[in-house]
């Protein structure tokens, strides 16, 4: 895949995960999809939080526990060393100081940068429950639009295309509408992306529809901007199924109608139901129906933000 120079989008990452030996045994879990792959179209911002509060590499490892004075990250074995504040607090000078990135992504497990199911223990040392590292917590507070994943699940076919798509619609609203701000540039934004959210959250499409027609006028723009956009990202992380893929491509077929012979139509029908049935992959339908859009497609929907979420070259709907 070529290298999209001018349109490298800015990503965080756990700097372990670029091959940084900065973990606490002083290796590092370098990520071939990340580095080989994705580094093609984005741009890849490393940061290691405890590094950066000053833990040395190597390192005694630390952990979360739950404490009578609510959840700190300490040593393992020696819990007076306790970087709870310097974590959080690092959180909030990378979202002030890169608040150009579009995504990021997380190494697993991490009592720092862990999403989810991060052991949290017992102040007596006891496993507890499970929660998120507290730097990618607190990351994820300051900024919820933000979208976040992990490395591992970038692992699962579905998820890797649901993330990529959130970056890159995230990527689309800072470089379109956030540089001249306005309820209009928002509706035509909303519709632009009118499919692509009806495959995520059919109803998540009307209730911002609702919104952006009814509510929106009344606030000020930038708070109207902030609520929609969070709102969106949240809907969008529900990842799309075979149904809703299949919802929305005969959605965008009814638009050929009066183009296609009763032949073709079959055709088109045939295979957005063998791509409901799990016979064949996203890409088969939607080949077929991007060859007519070609030539029959109005300029409104050849404009959705669906038919072209990312470069095609990184192949995700082959696999989803
Ligand atoms: S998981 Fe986070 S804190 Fe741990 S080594 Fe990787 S970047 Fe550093």
């Amino acid at each position: 895949m070529a290298k999209l120079e001018n349109s490298l989008i800015p990503v965080g990452i756990s700097a372990c995960l670029m091959g940084q030996k900065v973990r606490f045994d002083g290796g590092h879990k370098r990520s071939r999809y990340c580095l080989d792959v994705l580094s093609e179209c984005f741009e890849f911002k490393s940061f290691c939080p405890e590094v950066a509060v000053g833990l040395g590499t190597p390192r005694e490892p630390i952990r979360l526990v739950d404490m009578p004075q609510g959840r700190r990250v300490v040593g393992t074995k020696d819990p007076s060393i306790d970087v709870t504040d310097a974590l959080k607090d690092y959180a909030e000078q990378v979202y002030q100081a890169a608040p150009e990135l579009c995504g990021y992504i997380l190494m697993k497990g991490s009592p720092s940068c862990g999403m989810e199911r991060v052991k949290v223990y017992h102040a007596n040392g006891n496993p507890n429950v499970a929660g998120s590292g507290l730097y990618a917590e607190r990351l994820m507070q300051l900024h919820p639009a933000l979208p976040v994943e992990e490395e591992g699940r970038l692992q699962d076919a579905v998820l890797r295309e649901n993330f990529i798509t959130r970056v890159f619609v995230y990527h689309d609203w800072k470089t379109d509408v956030v540089p001249e701000l306005s309820l209009h540039k928002m509706l035509q934004f909303h519709s632009r992306h009118k499919y692509q959210l009806m495959a995520h959250h059919y109803q998540g499409y009307r209730v911002l529809g609702r919104f952006l027609a009814q509510e929106a006028p009344r606030l000020p723009v930038a708070e109207a901007a902030e609520t929609y956009l969070k709102e969106l990202m949240a809907f969008l992380r529900r990842p799309a199924t075979r149904k809703t893929h299949s919802n929305v491509l005969m959605h965008i077929m009814g638009y050929l109608k009066k183009h296609l012979d009763s032949a073709t139509r079959h055709d088109l029908l045939s295979a957005i139901e063998d791509y409901r049935t799990k016979k064949v992959h996203l890409v088969v339908p939607l080949s077929l129906l991007q060859h007519y859009l070609k030539r029959y497609g109005s300029e409104y929907i050849l404009s959705q933000a669906y038919l072209n979420p990312y470069p095609h070259e990184l192949g995700l709907r082959n696999y989803i």
